[in-house]
């Protein structure tokens, strides 16, 4: 056995115990240590040296460490790997410690844990993206099973609440997709919840069940915001104070001692969003391809805004489009505003450009984990704010939406404005300790402490020329090391001079001799140099204070401050919306409450841009019009069927990516466009792979067909992609049968269906909401040119052949193909294949091929030539290779 740990170890020891399943950053002086098995996985996770230090219990203690002043890089590393840590600090100055005993160890407390979802620096944070902090509430007893989620972001102070229900959890969680998720230990073991927690791929974090009791939710929630009623918030259900409560109490623990400012929970009302399931959402790859890009995404191919705040609030708007047209109309006369105004608009986003993110450095100062930047960029911000409001107020008709940013703007505090102003400094430090961003002439004291500092060279120089004539020493220079402080030195052999007389010996105090100099200082020069430290203490101090002064001041306007930066993301939203009209032609489509769907001269927002880029043909633009025909009420189903290549996916896409665009208040790629708000979108494209779940292609297929016929209704807007194709023809030809038949009759909302099942065009005759169109191509030559067309009809054939000829496929294989195929569109019904096998000779072509010599001359190769593989068992084929073995 070793000896007994350290009282600096024992510390730790109980500290980390205190903090188990994070990290524990244990401050020590400039550095982070990490120690035991913390240092070893974040050596490895950082790719850091992993050191020991003395030992414990007789062994070596592994270490490592980061310098403080680098811990945001690290901090990010970590946190990205899925790790959490808790910051531990030094709580006093070491000095305190000493006075209680040599043995004392400095005083240390973990002041913060870093989550995923509540991170604050601007390091640890993407500038277009939110970092949501979401929490789900589920009470028993009279709201049985009903279930609401909050979510925060800290860095901007957002926080909102809403109900949400077993079956739409996990599309309502991938919306909002927060970067933790916080669930009661209950919930988090509840086996019905599991699969969505291992589903939404971020950190879900379970936590003890009193975080979330509703009991007790009210006072919490009171305590926080320090006010005596929630009447003011509006009214929650008890699940919804839960998820409230859970949220706030999580916020508690980790931020420990500080309390960011939230902005009070805001409810959302449900049916207030399109709803969009996850599948949809991850296969129209709205904010990241299916590849897990935000390349080629919808989000990055329309958005041109230039701020932070900016392309938070288009995220928020692209990921939850409203179903109401009043406030869908309300959006689009702000986009409609910007596109008639030129100049104004260029103007204002030139002004734009300049506007740093001021809720994330409002928050940041909030928490105590602000610098002299953080006031910095509200100051600039503010300063932006003005010429905006100023520009906007040139024009005396606004649409309600700018009008009511350009009140926010307006009404910014304005003394507030002007104290930062003329407090500032226009260089500004990282750190407020390394001091120098207070502009002068705000501060007389600090002036003149600087000036002290400042002038010490000068003084001291004049010291130096008076001392040089007074000893008649050219050579004496007054010098400055870390050690000594100032000193005055002379060479050696002037050592007579200094030293003759009394009065000299007097007044030069001998400090050191060196081999070839010698070192004094003087009452004069001591009082001079502690007069340059104090100076310099000095004017720190003050500087510090006016920091927290100025800190102080903004969280009391941090509300105004919240609101004026909102006016600016909308502003950006607006204008940059405009922008993206103007350049790729988009129109305002109208946005009403009928069931029309109705697009002249649609385009794929995405696929049109990237053509573009490529200097491809353009492209083809096409109509869909799904609106109630006739005396109709309901929408139409337009059955799509052609070649594949023939751009049957992108139309179907490009037709749900036109309805989500117009109902977040964009303009839309096309000559004009008809919506009748949809309520729910649901799509079922692509092959959108579930295989690593253990799941098969066809089985996730029906999985979410099933969600889509159970769950749309007259107002939803349906988009179904090959149907079927995952199993055997007739399963398949059935089950996609059947669907249609189902959505026409039952669910009776507007959809489109592409498939490859030809026989299905006859559908139309029995339905009568049903259409046929299909994607036109020319024959050429034998081969096919896409048009990229949709005509109302049927396709005539598919073009397999065709495709695959164009797609590489071996000539001879090709030219095969091609008569199987005549002998299959000649043949009957039945029994297609085994005519074929009669008529067609094995490849026409002549195909080299290695003949057994001779052919059954061993009862292996007879035995072997016997049988047929196609027709077995698992079972019987192993029973085969047994009796191969045995007669070989
Ligand atoms: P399908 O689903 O019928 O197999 P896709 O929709 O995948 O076909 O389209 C095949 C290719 O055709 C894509 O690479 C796409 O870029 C191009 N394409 C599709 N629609 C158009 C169009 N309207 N204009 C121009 N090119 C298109």
């Amino acid at each position: 056995m070793g000896s007994r740990p350290t009282p600096m170890m024992e510390q730790y020891i109980e500290i980390k115990a205190a903090n188990e399943g994070s990290l524990l950053f244990y401050r020590m002086g400039d550095f982070y240590e990490l120690f035991f098995a913390d240092a070893v996985e974040a050596s490895k996770a950082l790719g850091i040296t992993l050191t020991k230090r003395g030992k414990h219990l007789g062994e070596d203690i592994p270490m490592c460490g980061v310098p403080v002043h680098a811990a945001d890089d690290y901090l990010q590393k970590l946190i990205s790997k899925g790790f959490r840590v808790a910051v531990c600090e030094q709580t006093e100055d070491p000095a305190e410690a000493r006075k209680r005993g040599s043995k004392s160890v400095v005083r240390r407390d973990v002041i913060r844990l870093v989550t995923p979802g509540t991170l604050t620096e601007e390091k640890l944070l993407d500038p277009s993206e939110a970092n949501f902090l979401m929490t789900l509430g589920r009470v028993k007893g009279a709201e049985e099973g009903r279930m609401a989620l909050a979510w925060i972001d800290i860095s901007t102070g957002t926080f909102r609440v809403a109900e949400t229900a077993p079956g739409r959890l996990l599309a309502d969680i991938m919306r909002i997709d927060p970067r933790e998720l916080i669930v009661a230990e209950p919930v988090f073991h509840d086996p019905e919840l599991r699969p969505v927690f291992d589903m939404i791929g971020r950190a879900v974090t379970p936590q003890p069940a009193s975080l979330f009791d509703s009991a007790i939710a009210e006072a919490r929630i009171k305590r926080y915001f320090d006010v005596a009623a929630l009447d003011g918030f509006g009214q929650f259900s008890r699940c919804e104070l839960s998820a409230i409560s859970g949220a706030i109490a999580y916020i508690e623990k980790t931020q420990l001692a500080e309390r960011p400012p939230l902005m009070h929970p805001e409810r959302e009302e449900e049916g207030s969003a399109l709803f969009i399931d996850q599948a949809t959402r991850a296969n129209l790859e709205l904010v990241r391809t299916l590849s897990g890009s935000r390349e080629g995404s919808l989000l990055k191919s329309i958005d041109r805004t230039v701020t932070g705040g900016g392309a938070r609030l288009l995220a928020e708007r692209l990921t939850s489009p409203l179903t109401d047209p009043a406030a869908i109309a309300m959006r689009q006369d702000a986009v409609s505003f910007f596109l008639s105004e030129h100049q104004l608009t260029e103007d204002l986003r030139q002004e734009l450009k300049g506007v740093p993110d001021m809720p994330r450095a409002l928050s940041r100062l909030a928490v105590g984990r602000g610098g002299p930047r953080d006031l910095g960029a509200l100051q600039r911000g503010l300063e932006a704010a003005r010429g905006i409001a100023a520009l906007l107020s040139g024009h005396v008709v606004l649409p309600p939406e700018l009008e009511a940013a350009r009140i926010a703007l307006a009404s910014l505090p304005q003394d507030y404005a002007e104290h930062l102003d003329r407090a500032l400094h226009d260089e500004l430090p990282l750190l407020k300790r390394d001091g120098g961003f207070v502009r002068s002439g705000y501060h007389p004291e600090l002036d003149e402490m600087r000036a002290l500092r400042d002038q010490s060279r000068r003084v001291i120089a004049g010291l130096q020329a008076r001392y040089t004539d007074e000893t008649g020493i050219k050579s004496l220079k007054i010098k400055h090391n870390n050690v000594l402080g100032y000193f005055i030195e002379v060479p050696a052999s002037h050592h007579a001079t200094m030293t003759s007389s009394d009065e000299a010996k007097g007044r030069f105090i001998h400090r050191q001799t060196m081999a070839s100099a010698m070192r004094f200082t003087t009452t004069e020069l001591a009082e001079l140099e502690s007069k340059i430290a104090n100076a310099a203490d000095r004017a720190l101090s003050i500087e510090l204070a006016i920091f927290d002064e100025l800190t102080n001041e903004t969280v009391v306007q941090a509300q105004a401050i919240r609101a004026g930066a909102a006016a600016l993301a909308l502003l950006d939203v607006s204008s940059a919306l405009a922008t993206l009209a103007e350049e790729q032609g988009y129109c305002r489509p109208l946005v009403d409450a009928s069931l029309a769907f109705n697009i002249v001269a649609g385009r794929h927002p995405v696929v049109e841009q990237a053509l573009r880029r490529q200097a491809a043909n353009p492209f083809v633009a096409n109509d869909c019009d799904l609106s109630p025909q006739g005396d109709e009420y309901h929408g139409a189903i337009w059955l799509l069927t052609g070649p594949n290549m023939g751009g049957k996916s992108t139309f179907l896409r490009q037709n749900a990516l036109i309805a989500i665009l117009a109902q977040m208040g964009s303009f839309v790629p096309a000559g004009s466009a008809h919506i009748g708000v949809v309520d729910r979108l649901f799509s079922r494209v692509g092959a959108s792979d579930d295989l690593a779940r253990g799941r098969s292609t066809f089985m996730v297929e029906m999985v979410e067909t099933a969600a889509i016929l159970n769950l749309a209704g007259e107002r939803s807007l349906v988009i179904l992609d090959e149907i079927g194709r995952g199993t055997a023809t007739f399963d398949g030809l059935s089950i996609a049968w059947a669907a249609v038949e189902y959505l026409h009759e039952k669910n009776r909302c507007r959809a489109l269906f592409a498939t490859h099942f030809h026989e299905m065009t006859a559908l139309s005759e029995k339905l009568a909401r049903l259409a046929n169109v299909t994607m036109r191509v020319k024959e050429w030559d034998g081969d096919v040119v896409f048009l990229h067309e949709i005509a109302r009809g049927a396709a005539d054939r598919s073009y397999g052949v065709q495709v695959a000829r164009l797609a590489g496929l071996p000539e001879a294989v090709v030219n095969r193909a091609r008569d199987v195929l005549h002998q299959l569109e000649a043949g009957e019904t039945s029994g297609k294949a085994d005519k074929l096998i009669d008529d067609l000779p094995l490849f026409s072509v002549e195909v080299k091929r290695e003949q057994p010599k001779q052919k059954g001359d061993s009862a292996l190769q007879q035995a072997v030539l016997a049988l047929n593989p196609d027709e077995m068992t698992p079972r019987e084929a192993m029973d085969e290779l047994y009796r191969l073995k045995a007669l070989a």
